[in-house]
């Protein structure tokens, strides 16, 4: 299983790399630094409790995912040492990254705060806590995001196979809540498949409806692309300002890796949010 899925991140890596060598070094790094995540969830026997089923399941018909960001099991101490590992492979490769490594040191109240605005994908709150400690943000979101990852997607493999996420419509993810940060459109009439940010849990949602904002008039919504590359898109939607980063039909078969496969899609990012100030 574990040979597996290394298997494929090889694989995906390749393929990348070779297609855009401008992101190789990050393909390298990130792909270290998913090694670590991977291990760790090899190594992971989360007592099984047993899940109150019926409960669960009414939530998900009700329209709510199965956790928020308070409720959510996570092993604390652990993702604490996933993070120091994921900071120290980091700064073997890029130099010291002094602010970033003490993040999670702080007072007990603080953590709290910090793990539960990554799961809630509150951005504001994450960038003022970085800016108080003098750490980029979007590093050390993306540092978050491996070192939970472990437990998040085990809590996602557990829900894919013991409950009906088949009848999920709404644009938030229905394991742990947070927002989708990829989405990978669908062959003739499928509906596009959206992935989660955090637990990286796919679900199918409507391609002419904004995830974000349930926006479904097609005037305000457009999406941008590259001539050379019309397989990558950003969807984008004028009424809330959000977009997703979205792959084609014909965009590489083998597994999605969001974390990879968003990278691929930053130029293009970037250009949207350019377009829009
Ligand atoms: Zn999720
Ligand atoms: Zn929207």
């Amino acid at each position: 299983m574990a040979d597996a899925d290394l298997k494929a991140l090889t694989a995906k890596a390749t393929y990348l790399k070779n297609r855009w060598p401008v992101y190789a070094d990050i393909i390298d790094w990130l792909v270290d630094l998913l090694s670590e995540a991977y291990s760790v969830e090899d190594r992971l026997c989360l007592p099984q409790t047993p899940w109150d089923h019926n409960l669960l399941s009414q939530r998900l018909r009700a329209g709510e995912p199965l956790f928020d960001a308070g409720s959510i099991p996570i092993d604390m101490e652990s993702s604490r040492d996933l993070f120091a590992i994921l900071v120290t492979t980091t700064e073997h490769r890029y130099g010291k990254l002094e602010p970033l490594g003490s993040m999670l040191s702080g007072p007990s109240d603080e953590v709290r705060f910090i793990l539960s605005a990554v799961l809630a994908c509150e951005s504001e709150n994450l960038e003022s806590v970085c800016s108080r400690h003098g750490a980029d943000a979007s590093l050390f979101t993306l540092l978050m995001r491996l070192a939970l990852r472990p437990f998040l997607r085990q809590l996602s493999k557990r829900a894919e196979a013991e409950l009906d996420l088949a009848g999920w419509s709404s644009g938030r993810c229905p394991v742990c809540g947070s927002w989708p940060s990829l989405a990978k459109l669908g062959e003739g009439n499928k509906p596009r498949i959206l992935y989660c940010s955090l637990c990286e849990t796919s679900w199918p949602f409507s391609r002419l409806e904004c995830p974000f904002c349930r926006n479904d008039q097609a005037d305000s919504l457009s999406y941008v692309y590259a001539e050379e590359e019309k397989d990558l898109s950003v969807d984008l939607c004028e009424r809330c300002g959000q977009g997703i980063r979205t792959l084609g039909i014909k965009h590489h078969s083998a597994p999605v890796l969001p974390i990879l496969d968003e990278l691929v899609i930053s130029h293009l990012a970037i250009a949207a949010t350019k377009g829009e100030n």
